[in-house]
């Protein structure tokens, strides 16, 4: 049992001041209270945010796709240097990477991800002798920050619609649906000493799939999330209605048992009518701002699907920049330069940060499938902490701490972040930070020499 003390901590009954968090051995939080206790009473407690969509490895080529080539730059022209850049990892490169990627959520206050882990294979599509090496790299890195990992192996069968065959770059990610329930197996015991580890399934996308191997794999989720990429691309949403006959979230909706356990990652592309029933199927959308920025995917309809009960939480993808408060800073900012106005994703009972950050917490928990996203008894003690000593902060009360932290301090207003009640970003610095990064170092000048 540990208790921890702070100023104030927002809960699901609201705000509360001078609070103590007890927590368990298993690292739940046994009790929440407010008392007269003595003892030093500082710091915000927020519940931590769930990362919903992370693929590691690309933290490794942030920076290097941000020069137009003498083609049209899009989506398409940054998949080919994503596909030369991974042809070069070796597992210890994709540990390396993925622990400095972990240290870094950490630090911004992402307490859990989904690893939509793909990179299975080695360079010319042969599997390693352990077809789950790379996943066992990715729980190690885990392991290693200390995050709450929920680990989505991704189904790659085909290089794009009506079962088009792998390109030469796509090898490493490719299974059969046989191969990809021996992989699943076979990462089973890489996640049998993780604290609250969680496995589920990722078929990639329509595109790397046909009907009816994803009615093959389906069922090796087991009760665990299924995870799918779906209509991030204007181009992709157009495939889809040649080849398919619908949009992807329209065949999705229609074709597969989409609805709670389920995350489709971007949702760019939706029509009002999809928007609404995605909305009501109680699938998470799985939102990831920066990089739909980054990549030009487009944006998202949040405020129907918002409006319409929709649950969605926030994803890092491709992290090129790592930051829990940007992406919902971003999700609200690309609305109000679109739609002119302020506030957009807000509602007359809260605050816009307090909505966002609350929707986001409960949908990237429903997402993973783990106890966290609220700070309350029987969920995880995964706790982000701010520090009411920053300037963004001093002075403020109530929503204004958590619309301060997410428009005006960012990711530096974070002091503390504990995983199951252990502390392992103190002052703002990762425990193993050193040691990590340094090994991130290393592999990046050689990967880039
Ligand atoms: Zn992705």
């Amino acid at each position: 049992m540990g208790k921890l003390r702070f100023a104030a901590a927002l809960t699901p009954q609201g705000w509360v001041e001078n609070v103590t968090v007890e927590t368990a051995a298993d690292g739940t939080i046994a009790a929440l209270a407010t008392s007269g206790e003595s003892g030093r009473y500082d710091g915000i407690a927020l519940a931590g945010m769930p990362n919903l969509h992370s693929h590691a490895f690309q933290r490794g080529m942030a920076g290097l796709a941000e020069r137009r080539g003498t083609a049209e730059d899009s989506f398409w022209t940054w998949r080919e240097v994503m596909y030369a850049f991974l042809h070069r990892l070796t597992p210890e490169d994709v540990e390396a990477i993925a622990a400095e990627a972990y240290v870094e959520m950490l630090e911004t206050g992402f307490t859990a991800l989904g690893e939509f882990h793909y990179l299975h294979h080695a360079p010319a599509g042969a599997a390693y002798a352990d077809p789950a090496e790379m996943a066992g790299r990715v729980v190690a890195a885990a392991r290693t920050a200390g995050i709450g990992l929920t680990l989505l192996p991704v189904f790659y069968a085909h290089g794009g619609f009506a079962g088009a065959p792998l390109g030469p770059a796509q090898l490493r990610f490719g299974s059969d649906p046989e191969g990809y329930a021996a992989l699943l197996q076979a990462a089973r015991p890489h996640l049998a000493d993780l604290p609250e580890a969680r496995l589920g399934i990722a078929p990639h996308s329509l595109r790397a799939v046909t009907p009816e191997t994803l009615a093959e794999v389906l069922p090796l989720a087991a009760g665990g999330p299924v995870h799918i990429h779906a209509a991030e691309q204007e181009k992709e949403v157009a495939d889809c209605l040649a080849a398919l006959g619908a949009r992807p979230v329209e065949w999705l909706l229609n074709n597969a048992p989409v609805g709670p356990g389920w995350c489709l990652v971007h949702a760019t592309h939706m029509t009002e009518a999809e928007t609404k029933a995605l909305a009501r199927s109680g699938a998470v959308a799985g939102l990831c701002p920066v990089t739909e920025a980054n990549l030009g995917d487009g944006l998202f309809p949040a405020p129907d699907f918002l409006g319409a009960g929709g649950a969605f939480g926030i994803g890092s993808d491709s992290n090129v920049l790592i930051d829990a408060a940007e992406e919902l800073r971003l999700l609200e900012y690309g609305q109000r330069l679109r739609h002119r106005r302020r506030n957009v994703l807000g509602t007359p009972d809260r605050s816009t940060g307090r909505h966002l950050y609350e929707r986001a917490c409960l949908g990237g928990a429903a997402a993973l499938g783990r106890p966290v996203g609220a700070l309350a008894p029987g969920r995880r003690a995964d706790i982000l902490v701010l520090d009411e000593e920053h300037a963004a902060l001093a002075g403020k009360k109530g929503d204004a701490l958590l619309d301060s932290f997410l428009f005006a301090g960012g990711r530096k207003a974070v002091r503390d972040v504990y995983v199951g009640g252990d502390r392992l970003v103190e002052a703002g610095r990762h425990r193993r930070r050193d040691e990590v990064a340094a090994r991130f170092g290393a592999t990046m000048k050689r990967l880039l020499a």
